[in-house]
C-alpha cells in the first residue's frame, strides 16, 4: 500500500490522513494528544478522543464528527476504517484500514504493557504495518510495571513520613491519570494541577476510577501528593519543603534526573518498549513495516535484521554496513 510522510501519515490511494497537525478534508485521529489531535472536516475518532479534544478546544463550526467504538467500521467509498484499541491513553486507538492496495495497521502510540486506565491494546493482521517507536532502541527495556507503581508509591510514602511534599511530573493527559489510580489504592490524599483536574473529569465520564483528589490552589499541597505538568514547574510555580520525581520512559536514561532538575526518576510510560514493538510487529504478521517518531532508522534496522522488510519513513535509512 502506498504511505507517505507529510502532514500525518498519506495514503493517496484512498486521500486520507492519520494524525495530521493542519486542517484536511478527512482524517482519523488516533489519540487526543496535542500532537496527534486537530479538527478537520471530517474528523473520524473515538468517543473519548472526541471528548478530550473538547475538553481542550471546542469543536470548529463546519467539522462533521465521525465518533466510533472500538471494533466499529467506518466506510468511505474508497476504504474501511476501524479502530482498535492502543493502550496508551483512554480512547487511543491503533487505526485499521482496508483498501483494495489490502490492509494496513497505523498504531499511534501505543503500548502492549497493561494499563489501569484504558483497554489494553489489540493487534490485527495487517500486510501493512505503520508504527511509532519512540523508545524503539535496544537500551528501552521497561522494568516490570508492579514494581515502578510499588517504587512510586514508595517515594510518596517517604517524603510525606518526613513531612516533605512529593511532587509527581506527569503530563496532564494520560500519565497524570495513571498516577491518579495508582495511587487510588492507598491512604495518600493527592492535590493535582488544574489542567490534570480537566482531562481527569473526562475520564470520570467514561467510568475511569481514579479516586479522590483536590484541584491544587498554588498552597494546599501540605500532606498530600502533589501531580503536576512537568512545564508547569519551568513556568516558575514554587513548592517548599518539597521532592520531585519525573515519571517518564525517559527516565531509563541515566540523564534524566539532571535534565529535568528533579530528586527522581520513575520509568511508567505510555509507549511500548522496544520488547513490545517487536511482539507488535510479530502479532500482525506483516510484510512491510513503516516506522515513525522516535528511534525510526534504528528500529526499522533492527527489524531488517530480522529479515522483515522496513523502512523508517522519511528517513534516511541508512544501510547496515554504515550503521
Ligand atoms: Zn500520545
Amino acid at each position: 500500500m502506498d504511505v507517505r510522510l507529510g502532514n500525518g501519515i498519506h495514503l493517496p490511494g484512498c486521500d486520507l490522513r492519520l494524525d495530521p497537525r493542519r486542517k484536511v478534508p478527512l482524517a482519523v485521529v488516533s489519540h487526543a494528544h496535542s500532537d496527534h489531535a486537530g479538527w478537520h472536516t471530517v474528523t473520524i475518532a473515538s468517543f473519548a478522543t472526541i471528548d478530550l479534544m473538547k475538553a481542550r478546544k471546542p469543536v470548529p463550526s463546519g467539522c462533521t464528527l465521525i465518533e466510533l467504538d472500538y471494533g466499529e467500521t467506518y466506510c468511505t467509498d474508497r476504504a474501511r476504517i476501524t479502530l482498535l484499541p492502543a493502550g496508551h491513553i483512554l480512547g487511543s486507538a491503533q487505526v485499521l484500514v482496508e483498501t483494495e492496495e489490502g490492509r494496513l495497521l497505523y498504531t499511534g502510540d501505543f503500548k502492549r504493557r497493561e494499563s489501569l486506565t484504558c483497554e489494553e491494546a489489540a493487534s490485527a493482521k495487517a500486510g501493512t504495518l505503520v508504527m511509532e517507536c519512540t523508545f524503539g532502541h535496544l537500551r528501552y527495556a521497561f522494568p516490570p510495571v508492579e514494581r515502578v507503581r510499588e517504587e512510586i508509591l514508595n517515594f510518596c510514602r517517604q517524603s510525606l513520613s518526613e513531612g516533605v511534599t512529593p511532587i509527581l511530573l506527569a503530563y496532564s493527559l494520560g500519565k497524570s491519570q495513571e498516577l491518579l489510580a495508582i495511587l487510588a489504592g492507598s491512604a495518600m490524599e493527592v492535590a493535582v494541577h488544574r489542567s490534570v483536574g480537566v482531562m481527569s473529569a473526562v475520564y470520570g465520564k467514561h467510568g475511569v476510577d481514579l479516586g479522590k483528589y483536590t484541584l491544587w490552589d498554588g498552597k494546599n499541597h501540605t500532606g498530600k501528593v502533589l501531580i503536576i505538568p512537568p512545564n508547569t514547574r519551568l513556568s516558575g510555580q514554587k513548592v517548599e519543603k518539597s521532592r520531585s520525581a519525573v515519571i517518564s520512559g525517559w527516565a531509563m536514561d541515566s540523564s534524566a534526573i539532571y535534565r529535568n532538575r528533579c530528586d527522581a526518576a520513575f520509568p511508567l510510560s505510555d509507549h511500548a518498549d522496544h520488547g513490545e514493538l517487536i511482539e507488535h510487529v510479530e502479532e500482525t504478521g506483516a510484510k512491510k513495516v513503516f516506522t515513525v517518531h522516535g528511534f525510526t532508522e534504528e528500529f526499522a534496522g533492527d527489524l531488517r535484521a530480522l529479515g522483515i522488510d522496513a523502512l523508517a519513513l522519511g528517513g534516511g535509512n541508512q544501510l547496515e554496513l554504515f550503521r
